[in-house]
């Protein structure tokens, strides 16, 4: 039998950031994490674009506006104080054309309102800083950056462990039952706790099942596919490339992004996935397909969308779409630079009416808190939300 005072169910940054700001707020309780995979991080913390991102896009007053600022600040100094590669490139926005420059107007009153500095870039300043970028004008960020998240997030375990904390690897939850306290069934034998939090990022709707409450949205699996430029195209451009985002679209757009490794990427799309954790796309997972596939949240997302559905799946299944759309700000980009790379798979909560979840969303009885909703820029802003989660389990406990 295993006792805890508190349980956090996934070993990806949310999941350990979390467990190490337990450590620290609750002095001397013991604290675990269970993780299905045999090894941390592996799922949406490693399969992204490595961005620290500034806080450009997110509503005033949202979570994500808040946590992306001040989560940029600290997974910097996160970095700096545990030697973790990371670099201030700043990033560009780049407007292609009218559209998209009235466009970028509304992100550079978000960025005023939101308290992110902006310097706006005429067609020729554009051209003087990213020689290889067109556009008929940009806008620069300072203080986005570029990191590997599974290394933040490993670091985070480390000092979890250091702090007395257990890590549980090929640990599966399958039930949780919440009396006086927090029983977790799972494939290593139950667990208990005083409290559990859960940070299951793509399984989150199926936690929240298991504590039998009513679940208000359905995770879809959506794949990012990306591509790695040859070697010798690594240095076409110098800062993450961003093309100015379609406000009424859950997703930024395919960009350009230096990585930490000295690699050029260029992605991701967004195409629906037919399993949770499907990095190839004829990964399926029947249970994930039938769930999807009898969920009415689907066909009403599709019906909002069906100009982008379509063009999204046939620049995934041709390539020529796909770098016209790279194309439209880096024409130096061919297909033959198109070298394989890993995708990703995004949590995207839909409610049953097809309307997407933008914020970050917590669901919480007396003894369990999950978090909901996590999606970009959730990686960079790991920290604040494990201090948010930490504050509300304190209000919880308390109460
Ligand atoms: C393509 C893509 C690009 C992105 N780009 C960026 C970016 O540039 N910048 C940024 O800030 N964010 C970005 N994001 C978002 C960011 O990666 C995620 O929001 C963040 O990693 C979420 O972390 P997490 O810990 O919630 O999820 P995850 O890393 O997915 O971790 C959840 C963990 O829970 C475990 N788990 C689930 N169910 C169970 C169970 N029943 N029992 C035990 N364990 C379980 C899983 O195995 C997993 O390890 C991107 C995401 C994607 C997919």
């Amino acid at each position: 039998m295993k006792n805890y005072d508190f349980i956090v169910i996934g070993g990806g940054i949310i999941g350990l950031a979390t467990a190490r700001q337990l450590q620290t707020q609750f002095q001397g309780a013991t604290v675990t994490v269970l993780e299905k995979e045999k090894e941390l991080a592996i799922h949406q913390t490693r399969h992204n674009s490595g961005v620290i991102h500034a806080g450009v896009y997110y509503a005033p007053g949202s979570l994500k506006a808040r946590f992306c600022r001040e989560g940029n600040l600290r997974t910097k100094a996160f970095c700096k104080g545990h030697n973790i590669p990371f670099r201030e490139t700043g990033k560009l926005l780049v407007a292609t054309d009218k559209q998209d420059a009235m466009r970028m107007q509304d992100l550079i009153e978000r960025c005023r309102i939101n308290k992110i500095e902006t310097e706006v870039l005429d067609q020729q300043q554009l051209r003087d800083f990213e020689p290889n970028v067109e556009g008929v004008a940009a806008t620069w960020v300072p203080s986005s950056g570029i990191v590997d998240f599974e290394q933040v997030a490993k670091k985070l375990a480390e000092q979890v462990v250091s702090a007395g904390g257990r890590i549980h690897t090929n640990c599966q939850v399958s039930a949780i039952k919440e009396t006086t306290q927090v029983e977790v069934k799972t494939s290593q034998g139950y667990f208990y706790g005083r409290f559990l939090v859960s940070c299951a990022g793509l399984h989150s709707d199926r936690i929240i099942q298991m504590l039998g409450h009513q679940s208000t949205f359905k995770i879809l699996p959506f794949r990012g596919e990306y591509f790695r430029l040859p070697a010798d195209k690594s240095q076409i451009v110098t800062h993450p490339i961003y093309p100015i985002p379609n406000p009424e679209l859950p997703f930024l757009g395919i960009h350009l992004t230096p990585m930490i490794d000295g690699s050029l990427t260029v992605g991701p799309n967004a195409t629906l996935a037919l399993a949770r954790e499907g990095y190839s796309r004829w990964t399926v997972n029947l249970r994930d397909l039938a769930e999807m596939m009898s969920y009415s949240g689907l066909y009403k997302l599709v019906m909002k969308y069906p100009r982008p559905t379509l063009i999204e799946l046939k620049n995934s299944l041709y390539r020529p779409g796909y770098l016209k759309l790279v194309n439209r700000y880096c024409p130096q980009v061919t297909l033959d630079d198109l070298r394989p790379y890993p995708a990703g798979v995004r949590a995207q909560a839909v409610k049953p009416d097809g309307t997407t979840l933008d914020d970050f969303l917590f669901v919480e009885s007396e003894r369990t808190l999950i978090v909901g909703n996590a999606p970009s820029p959730a990686a960079t802003s790991a920290m604040p939300i494990a201090q948010h989660i930490c504050e509300k389990v304190e209000a919880l406990i308390n109460y």
